[in-house]
């Protein structure tokens, strides 16, 4: 039988691949390039292709393509065929160098956000060789960045490796201060990615699902997810049986999937995979998405990747566990040993802390999205107002820093830094708390406000480039020192006392919170899409990201008009297909239950005006009522809608539909919700809550 080492990575082209099939010299400039970014000649390029398709073929490819991530955040591909014509009518199959760094789809249609207005109308893919490439179904794809011709970047890997140079320039000045050489320093990440999964035939019949990944009606079922017993419960033999193959499937494409199980919500579930380069973990995670669903299909099930698919019980989230490391396998958020590391450690712990706190605004706006604002502050996941969690011990310890007092620990120690070695303290075992947006768990930060169908690249860039600014302002502090140890000591007090505000250990779903955070210690609190974004142009934000050269300022203009734009589509989807679905199932269905219940009523009284009938009295009066309500809601609906998509402003039209349109949306399923209540359960037009969620066997 054939075990999972034998088939892990086997649809990869990986180093193991790369030091098999390419000559020494080859491989070893491959190496440098992918190691330290050189520039690869085109000799160096035509062989690697050559054995990239020669085993690609070998493996069943007959085609290959840029594989990229454009700023819709789904992956794209154009697939062209290895084929070129020979002289005798026959073909021979062929890649070239040039067909591997670069290729020019017509990206005409993707999201620009007016920088196709202004430069060059073509965009370009380049190869990532930092991310191997990989087979899917008959094609090898290829990891591409996707650049404008004026070299802007029309992607999300684009400045997600800028963010990543920014980090390793950044914390290598650093770490030359502690006296370690390193050749480069890179972020990690694990995400946990949360799914739920449904019976294919009931999601086809609700255009909602189909339409928007949501259910826009649903009346609760009798049971949600109060008895807490789907969280860790016994996987049901079709979920299980997809989980498998999901496995299967993503261990062939190297990606370390690691831990499943169900997650609180009935029909919801969670994988993790094992934390890897921040680069590689986002293809990773961009692929698993894309491989749940296909996997889905396969076994008669949706895989549903939306924040809120169903009201009344938990949507789905991503945790982003983060984490800096050496090449030397170093973690630079591990507290250490000796003084030396421990005073290490807890500048880098500084330097996230002063990033989170700068800059709440760019880490609310990486994970702004129409979905994740039904999450966010809705008592199911982190609040919008970020917040930085770090146990009580920890807190402790740099309280004692703070304040130059004895740390009163097991045994009381005064702290001198890079002088005493840290007291042990214990990983905090309240971070299972998951009201916290940015948790310290022991040698990793845990970002948990991402909805689970974000692309992971948005949130790491701005942690990335957050953090690489704290560094920056720590180096340039460091470097001109006369006083190493005191200056550090001073720098790590100040940047305590400057930033504690951020600092919470305690419940994030609780009120007086927020109240506390806004109103005592000033932190931000951007509820919705709209109020975030456009937060994105501020002078400070702008600074930060060019000078690190993450964004230029046109990147960033044209990002805040897609991002913004992508929360009114959505939105206004959602809005059209309620209308349809009112007019076209819920309004018929319900005149057809209260006409059925009419005309029994009027039966009984022909044949006896002495019968009972004040069931299908009452009832059809009820129904009547609440039917006119529907009707009279779906044309105030509508009408909003035809305002909006009026409105010629993008900021203005998204501040309608977050003060305008989301109420009439809530008041017409209101309505509806209450008609499904009353209906008799063959009238009603499509499947109700409990079909879906408990459904699957
Ligand atoms: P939990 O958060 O449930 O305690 P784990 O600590 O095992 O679970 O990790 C959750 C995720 O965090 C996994 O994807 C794991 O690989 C990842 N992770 C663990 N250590 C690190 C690290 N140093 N850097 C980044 N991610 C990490
Ligand atoms: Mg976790």
């Amino acid at each position: 039988m054939e075990t999972v080492t034998d088939y892990f990575g086997s649809l990869v082209f990986d180093d193991r691949v790369m030091k098999a099939r390419l000559s020494a010299d080859v491989y070893q400039k491959l190496k440098v390039t992918i190691d330290e970014g050189k520039r690869l000649d085109l000799s160096v390029a035509n062989a690697v292709a050559a054995a990239m398709k020669d085993w690609a073929i070998g493996k069943g490819a007959t085609h290959f393509t840029h594989w990229f991530q454009p700023l819709t955040g789904i992956t794209a591909e154009k697939h062209d065929s290895f084929i070129s014509p020979a002289p005798d009518g026959r073909v021979i199959m062929d890649f070239s160098g040039k067909e591997l760094i670069q290729g020019e789809p017509d990206a005409s249609s993707f999201p620009s956000g007016g920088l196709r207005a202004t430069f060059e109308a073509r965009g370009y893919t380049a190869w990532d060789p930092t991310s191997y490439a990989f087979i899917k179904g008959h094609t090898l794809c290829i990891p591409t960045a996707f650049c404008a011709y004026s070299g802007e970047a029309l992607d999300k890997k684009t400045p997600l490796l800028r963010s990543m140079e920014a980090v390793n320039r950044q914390a290598k000045r650093i770490l030359k201060l502690f006296g370690t050489d390193v050749k480069c320093v890179r972020t990690s990440v694990g995400p946990e990615q949360e799914y739920f999964l449904i019976d294919r035939a009931d999601y086809d019949k609700r255009s909602d699902l189909i339409y928007t990944g949501r259910t826009l009606f649903g009346a609760p079922a009798p049971k949600g997810q109060e008895m807490d017993d789907h969280y860790f419960g016994v996987i049901k033999p079709r979920v299980a049986a997809f989980m498998e193959e999901l496995n299967r499937e993503l261990w062939k494409l190297g990606i370390l999937a690691k831990t499943e199980h169900n997650e609180v919500a009935p029909a919801q579930h969670e994988l993790a995979p094992i934390y890897t380069t921040t680069n590689l973990a986002t293809d990773h995670n961009q692929l698993t998405m894309e491989i749940m669903q296909k996997v889905a299909a396969k076994h008669g099930l949706v895989c549903l990747l939306h924040e809120k698919p169903f009201a009344g019980v938990n949507g789905s989230g991503k945790h982003n566990n983060w984490s800096l490391a050496t090449d030397t396998g170093e973690n630079l958020l591990s507290p250490g040993e000796t003084p030396y590391e421990n005073a290490r450690f807890l500048l880098f712990l500084c330097a996230v802390i002063q990033a989170v706190d700068d800059y709440q605004d760019l880490l609310r706006i990486s994970v702004a999205t129409a979905g994740n604002d039904h999450r966010l502050g809705a008592n199911e996941a982190p609040p919008a107002v970020i917040s930085v969690f770090l146990g009580e011990e920890l807190t402790a310890i740099l309280d004692a820093i703070e304040q130059d007092v004895p740390y009163e620990g097991k045994e009381k120690v005064q702290l001198k830094l890079g002088v005493h070695v840290l007291p042990k303290f214990f990983r905090d075992t309240t971070d299972r708390n998951r009201t916290s947006p940015f948790a310290f768990t022991g040698n990793k930060f845990e970002f948990r406000m991402l909805g689970s169908s974000n692309s992971i690249a948005c949130a790491n860039i701005m942690l990335n480039a957050a953090v690489a600014e704290s560094l920056k302002q720590f180096a340039d502090i460091l470097e001109p020192a006369e006083n190493f140890e005191e200056t550090l000591h001073r720098l790590i007090r100040d940047a305590i006392r400057a930033h504690k505000r951020i600092i919470f250990n305690g419940n994030g779903y609780d009120d007086k919170w927020i109240k506390e955070a806004t109103e005592e210690r000033g932190l931000l609190n951007y509820r919705t899409t709209p109020d975030a974004i456009p937060h994105l142009l501020d002078e400070k934000n702008v600074a930060m990201l060019t000078a690190h050269r993450v964004f230029t300022p046109a990147e960033l203009a044209s990002r805040c008009e897609i991002q913004l734009e992508n929360y009114s589509k959505t939105v206004l989807i959602e809005a059209r297909t309620m209308v349809q679905m009112a007019k076209r199932e819920i309004l018929p269905a319900a005149a057809r239950f209260a006409a059925d219940l009419a005309s029994q009523a009027l039966c009984k009284k022909q044949l006896s005006p002495a019968l009972a009938c004040a069931y299908e009295t009452e009832l059809t009066q009820k129904v009547s009522a609440l039917t006119d309500e529907i009707a009279v809601r779906t044309q105030s609906l509508a009408d909003e809608i035809a305002l909006i998509e009026r409105e010629p402003d993008y900021i203005a039209a998204s501040a309608m539909i977050r003060d305008r349109l989301l109420s009439r949306m809530d008041d017409l399923r209101a309505a509806a919700d209450e008609t499904e209540t009353l209906a008799g359960d063959t009238y009603w037009p499509f499947p109700t809550y409990g079909k879906l969620l408990f459904g699957v066997r």
